[in-house]
Formats: C-alpha cells, sequence, structure tokens
C-alpha cells in the first residue's frame, strides 16, 4: 500500500451533515466534531471524505472543504429532514450509495471512522465487505440516554444492539472523555478496544477578541453582567434550569443583568417548539427585558458571545462531551455546568468554572451568583480555563491523537485487530 492509499480516510456521519450550518436543529457537536476532524486530519496529510445523508434536493452533492477534504451527500432515501430515530431505514441503500460511489471514482480508503450509532452500523457492513479497520465515535449512547427520558422510542432495542456490536466488532472505539469509556464498560460490553481521544477546538478562533473590542461590537456596556447559553433548543439542554437559576438569584432585579440565550431553531419543528417553552418560562419569573434570544450565533459571531459574557452556563441533562464548554473556557470565559458526562472531564470544579448537580435550579442559582459576585476570582477561573484547552483540546492536538491511532490500527493485521480487546 503506498502512502497516498495508506493516508485515505473515509468519515461517515449518516445524519451529521458536516457542510451545513451549526446550531439547528439536530445541527450540533457532531457536525462540528466530524468536520473539524476531516479539516484537521486533510492538513496533517490525509485525503479525506467525509460521506453523509443528503436532505435538500437543491444542496450540492459535493462540496470541496479544501483540497483533501470534502463532503459528499449520497442519496438514500428521500431528499428531506428526516429525524434521526427514522434514518436507520435508509442504511441499507447508503451502503449501497458509498459502495457505488467508490467504484466510480475507483477510490481506495484505508480505514473507516464512524459518527453515532445509525454510521456505526454503515461502518460495521463495510468493514465486512472492504477489509478495512473501522474506529467508532459514539457522540451519544442510548443506554445513558434511554435512562433519563420517559418515553422510550421504538427504536430503542435496535440501537442498543447495533451499539453493542459496534464496540464489540471496530477495530477502535473513541471514547471523547473517560467519563464515556466508563459508560461503554459499565453499560454496553467488557469486550472490545476502546481509546480515548477528546473532542477538540479552534484555540486560535476561540481566543481571538478580547472583553473590550467583544463587548464593544455587540453593544453591551461594561458594567453588563452577562450571562450566556449556547446550544440547541432540546429540552435535555436544560435551558429551562437556567432561566430559573437566573430568576432565583439576587441578581434577578439588577438592571446590569443580561442573560443571552443563543441557538437556531425553526417555528414548528422541535427546536421552535422548546424556544417558544422557555421563552413562555422567561416571561413568567418576569426576565422578558432581560433576556436576549439572538438565534443561531454564526461562526464570525460566536468567538464574540463567548469572549462578551461573564460566564457561559451549560445545564445540560446529560453531555457525552459538550464542545460548548471548551469553546467559551478557549475564549477565557468561565463555566458552570451540569456534573454529568463529559463535563466532568472539561470543566475543572473551582479552577476553571464550577460543576453542579443536573436541573438544581438552587445549585445552578449559586453559583451564577458565586462567579458574577467576584470578578477577580472570574477573571482567574477564565485564565485557568483557557491554558486548560490550549494544554488539552486544541484540534491539532486531537488529529495528531487520531492521525497515530489510525496508523497504529492500518498497520496491525485484520485478525489481530478483531481479537485485541482494551
Ligand atoms: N452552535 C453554533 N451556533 C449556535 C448554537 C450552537 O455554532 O447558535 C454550535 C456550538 O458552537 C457547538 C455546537 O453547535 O460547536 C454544539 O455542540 P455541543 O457538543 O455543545 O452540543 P450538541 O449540539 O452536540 O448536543
Amino acid at each position: 500500500m503506498n502512502d497516498k492509499q495508506s493516508k485515505s480516510i473515509a468519515l461517515i456521519s449518516v445524519h451529521g451533515d458536516p457542510a451545513v450550518d451549526i446550531g439547528k436543529e439536530e445541527a450540533g457537536g457532531q457536525n462540528v466534531y466530524v468536520r473539524q476532524v476531516g479539516e484537521a486530519l486533510a492538513r496533517q496529510g490525509w485525503q479525506v471524505d467525509m460521506f453523509t445523508r443528503a436532505s435538500e434536493p437543491e444542496q450540492p452533492k459535493i462540496v470541496q472543504h479544501s483540497e483533501n477534504c470534502r463532503t459528499i451527500r449520497l442519496v438514500a432515501g428521500p431528499e428531506e429532514f428526516v429525524p434521526r430515530d427514522e434514518i436507520f431505514g435508509y442504511c441499507h441503500d447508503f451502503v449501497s450509495a458509498l459502495l457505488e460511489f467508490k467504484d466510480q471514482e475507483n477510490k481506495e480508503y484505508s480505514l473507516i471512522h464512524t459518527n453515532y450509532w445509525i454510521s456505526g452500523w454503515v461502518g460495521l457492513q463495510l468493514q465486512q465487505k472492504l477489509s478495512i479497520p473501522v474506529v467508532h465515535t459514539y457522540h451519544s449512547l442510548g443506554a445513558v440516554k434511554y435512562k433519563s427520558i420517559s418515553t422510550i422510542p421504538m427504536i430503542a432495542s435496535t440501537r442498543l444492539t447495533v451499539e453493542k456490536d459496534c464496540l464489540e466488532q471496530a477495530d477502535c472505539i473513541v471514547a471523547t472523555s473517560p467519563q464515556e469509556k466508563e459508560h461503554m464498560r459499565s453499560l454496553v460490553s467488557s469486550k472490545g478496544n476502546i481509546a480515548i481521544v477528546p473532542c477538540g477546538t479552534d484555540i486560535e478562533r476561540f481566543g481571538a477578541i478580547n472583553r473590550d473590542e467583544a463587548r464593544k461590537s455587540l453593544g453591551i456596556a461594561a458594567d453588563t453582567k452577562v450571562v450566556l447559553y449556547v446550544g440547541r433548543f432540546d429540552k435535555r439542554k436544560g435551558i429551562e434550569t437556567l432561566v430559573r437559576a437566573v430568576s432565583n438569584s439576587s441578581w434577578h432585579n439588577d438592571s446590569r443583568l443580561q442573560l443571552i440565550i443563543g441557538g437556531g431553531s425553526r417555528p414548528g419543528r422541535s427546536d421552535g417548539i422548546e424556544r417558544e417553552r422557555i421563552e413562555g418560562i422567561v416571561a413568567e419569573v418576569g426576565m422578558t427585558e432581560k433576556t436576549i434570544f439572538p438565534g443561531r450565533i454564526g461562526d464570525e459571531e460566536l468567538p464574540v458571545y463567548y469572549a462578551a459574557a461573564d460566564v457561559c452556563v451549560v445545564p445540560s441533562h446529560y453531555e457525552p462531551f459538550g464542545l460548548v464548554a471548551i469553546e467559551a473556557m478557549a475564549s477565557g470565559t468561565p463555566v458552570i455546568a451540569s456534573d454529568v458526562g463529559g463535563l466532568q472531564f472539561t470543566v475543572v470544579n473551582e479552577q476553571t468554572g464550577l460543576l453542579a448537580p443536573p436541573k438544581d435550579v438552587a445549585a445552578f442559582s449559586q453559583a451564577i451568583e458565586r462567579i458574577l459576585n467576584d470578578s477577580q476570582w472570574q477573571k482567574q477561573l477564565g485564565t485557568n480555563a483557557r491554558k486548560r484547552v490550549e494544554e488539552k483540546f486544541s484540534w491539532s492536538g486531537v488529529a495528531s491523537q487520531l492521525n497515530d491511532l489510525y496508523l497504529r490500527l492500518i498497520k496491525q493485521e485484520p485478525s489481530s485487530l478483531s481479537q485485541a480487546s482494551a
């Protein structure tokens, strides 16, 4: 195998299109992860093809991001938005379309990296057909998710089976935090290989603007106390906890307080419905005048919002990793986060921010007060946060770790791959 072939990878993200705008319904951390990993790998000499499902007929079928990195949209099922729990039925078509594309272009891949269980199933089919190593990242584990919701969807048993197969049969699983690895071992299977490689963030983009400039550009006064949320409108993100926590804090009646809730939504869709519900709660607790909903925050503005904030709050009920936390930290802003999942890995309690039990309004309220009441400490937490991201979570560092893992897997004999266990 020559070097060009040995560094050629198919990144598969059936439902998370890496080429779309982020921050809207079902487009969040996974899309960012795949896109950033793809681009960073290309800079390290990989030929990167990122495969996703075409979900709008007018979208281009191929998007070239850089010389060696492109998104390929395969037709599998209707070219329209399909909720992720319903996409599994089109996965056979996705596998066929990918193989057809590969043959037409005469492409050989040396490795496949799949994202989320739906793509994981696709990866296991391709592993059989192509005899190349498959790496999988879960992004979310059914076994964890189903513990926190009351209505279990029809697809649950299929998902749990596929997730177990992935862990036991893929050549390696990438856990993005030690906490996620623990969950895989305790809830999914004791078999299979697991490597820990965190998610990353762009440490040049986040942190490029200082607080004063950021506030000037957003028209926020120097003495305003800004509490920021960034993310999708989804009940599991816990925005309600944040609104109630701010409202219960001693800052509620202070005219300097500003709550910013950033994220896209479409009327009538699940995120539009959640945004309406949150707006209702904001009105109920008397915070309408102090709260801004800027909508989806684009790539250019995101670093500005993070830099302008006094504190960024990530109140998720569960979070396998949580990119927003490290983006805020890279921008020198302390984070208050739920004491769950990957947030326990990224946010160091009392050093880069504070952790609070999920859904615990009183604990979030107290944490917000502690940070807003002590500007000196807030600054110190922000400085520590930036340092932690520089040391652990830069995309180039993450891509180097993936590069080493991939090359190790490619060099191993297929038989030793399937027998290895962590
Ligand atoms: N995001 C964005 N604009 C928005 C809201 C969110 O670009 O208005 C991005 C955010 O910066 C982050 C991603 O969406 O990179 C969300 O990832 P995270 O892991 O925090 O949550 P997920 O959406 O995967 O649950």
